[in-house]
């Protein structure tokens, strides 16, 4: 496990996995019923920009940085849940705060200091569970959850050649486990041709109601590069939608260079 979150924090990737996990954390809190969240791939949880390994990268300057200057009207909840919460805040930190009474987050990282960094800064939470875990064993472990409502985050490294097809393979077990949950996949886009297949293969999967929010910060052409990102979405909430179309063009417009793009893709119909 060489991947280490913190010199990627704050990037465009991150900036645009948190504000549309915001939003679907805003959706689901619009029923007064208490769900669980599931984040199996949770990294620390706070970074600090100014120093250590986000400061020796500077990914962030290219996202968070330049999105708090501009202040893009549709971002402006998850803007203010950014400076609210102090240091950048992962996934975790972003759930945790916008816990209700009765709401659980079970957070998994496998990687040890992490693990430990992640239990440390949650010690105390409430509603907060940290597991030094496999997030895809935890899917096996923790899903369907009591409650009966639940949103997953799955946000793996993609440092595993195999990482899309182990994805599909847990995903649909977990969806066939729980088939009313939200799943929100992160997934990279370095060129089309393996996102286009992962697309293809959950097509003729157990799916059912699933789309993709995705950001082209330029055409994806250079396949050594992250020249993109998507969240894949199953069974989205009401009026996630045009709400991550709103936000995915206000991200283009401050950091998209020429040729960027954004799109909500319908993949699998009801
Ligand atoms: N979700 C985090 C956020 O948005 O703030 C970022 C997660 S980062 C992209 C992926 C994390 O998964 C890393 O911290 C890595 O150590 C961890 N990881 C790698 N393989 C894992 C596995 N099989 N199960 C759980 N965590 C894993």
């Amino acid at each position: 496990m060489n991947y280490r979150h913190a010199f990627h924090a704050g990037n465009f990737a991150d900036v645009v996995k948190h504000a549309l996990l915001l939003e679907l954390l805003r959706a689901m809190q619009r029923k007064d019923k208490p769900f669980l969240v599931l984040d199996t791939h949770a990294g620390i949880g706070r970074y600090d920009l100014s120093s250590g390994p986000a400061e020796k990268t500077g990914e962030w300057r290219d996202g968070i940085g330049k999105l708090l200057t501009a202040r893009p009207e549709p971002l402006a909840d998850y803007l203010a849940l950014v400076e609210k919460l102090g240091l950048y805040p992962g996934s975790p930190a972003i759930i945790a705060a916008l816990l209700r009474p009765g709401d659980r987050l079970i957070a998994c990282e496998l990687h040890p200091e992490d693990a430990a960094t992640l239990k440390q800064n949650f010690r105390g939470a409430l509603g907060v569970a940290v597991h030094e875990r496999d997030g895809y064993e935890a899917l096996r472990a923790f899903l369907p959850p009591p409650e009966r409502r639940g949103l997953i985050l799955i946000d793996p490294p993609f440092e595993r050649p195999d990482e899309f097809a182990a994805l599909e393979k847990s995903l649909c077990g977990a969806y066939e486990k729980f088939r009313t949950g939200v799943f929100a996949v992160w997934y990279p886009v370095k060129h089309r041709a393996p996102v286009r297949e992962f697309f293809e293969r959950l097509k003729t999967s157990n799916l059912r109601d699933v789309v993709a929010a995705e950001f082209l910060r330029r055409p994806a052409i250079d396949p050594t590069r992250l020249n993109g990102c998507g969240l894949l979405v199953v069974n989205p909430p009401y009026g996630f939608v045009p709400a991550a179309e709103t936000m995915l063009q206000a991200v283009q417009d401050v950091l998209g260079e020429p040729g960027a793009s954004s799109l909500v893709e319908r993949l699998i119909n009801e």
